[in-house]
């Protein structure tokens, strides 16, 4: 059972380094064609964000020096982290035992995105006329919520929500793009987690985190994710495969002033 270790480095104009490191045993690890992928990713990225800096990119065995468990011998196959940024490093990692079994590029679902979120947001402007109907009338809203799902493709959608793990009452404003964000969040593609990590990096080195903006946005959502370094870094992620997610396009439109990046 030899570990076969993959090393590339590349340097862009101004200077700016990355280095790649990946392992490979029996079959598993990444295969040529997902690194090479991944290089361009991030050469792109790279270009397009003067002011990024992402030192290395390599899996979680490189903490360790072991293929398979991290160093509580923790199987890398049983854990649901993907990847990760290493703030002090600018460095990230990626679960190589899961995501190499990933397709690089983005799947079906991820194509369709924007025409999915048209849809959600449909229903979304329904809600939102019911309420103002139910104000009108002065009949409580929760009613309506009742008759909604009872509906067969608004009690899908409220079901939706749940399985989702989208904790907050699911006619809430902003509903449908924590929806749409969670929807992106689960699909299983290299691209998604790269981008997702190279959020984080962002969100850090351009002081995106401390922005009052992004401060108040987040407050309205906290319950739907586990910090701010993820909001933002879900947020970019979902602004980058769509342009219709509302909360997302949001937070884009603060992390372009900071960085200066407008497409
Ligand atoms: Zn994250």
């Amino acid at each position: 059972m030899e570990v076969k270790k993959i090393e590339k480095t590349i340097e862009l104009d101004d200077g700016r380094q990355t280095k790649f490191e990946f392992s490979q045993c029996n079959n598993e690890g990444f295969k040529e064609e997902q690194i090479d992928y991944t290089i361009e990713l991030i050469q792109n990225y790279l270009k397009k964000y003067k002011g990024l800096v992402i030192n290395r990119v390599t899996d979680f065995s490189a903490n360790t020096g072991d293929f398979y468990k991290d160093a509580h011998g923790k199987s890398y196959d049983d854990m649901s982290e993907l990847g990760k940024y290493y703030y002090a490093q600018e460095e990230i990692q990626l679960n190589h035992i899961r995501t190499s079994r990933m397709p690089f590029q983005e799947n079906e679902f991820i194509k369709r995105i924007e025409t999915y979120a048209t849809k959600v947001y449909k229903v979304e402007s329904i809600i939102d006329q019911m309420k103002y109907h139910a104000m009108k009338a002065r009949v409580p809203f929760e009613n309506l919520k009742t008759i909604f799902a009872e509906d067969p493709v608004g009690k899908k959608f409220i079901e939706d929500l749940h399985e989702n793990d989208i904790l907050t009452n699911p006619l809430e404003d902003g509903i449908c793009s924590i929806y749409l964000i969670r929807k992106l969040e689960f699909q299983e593609c290299i691209k998604r987690i790269m981008i997702h990590e190279i959020g984080h990096a962002i969100a850090d080195q351009y002081g995106i985190t401390d922005d009052q903006g992004i401060k108040s946005l987040y407050q309205k959502y906290e319950k739907d994710f586990e910090d701010i370094d993820e909001f933002i870094a879900e947020c970019f992620m979902a602004s980058e495969f769509a342009s219709n997610i509302k909360v997302a396009s949001n937070v884009r439109g603060i992390i372009n002033k900071y960085t200066n990046v407008w497409e």
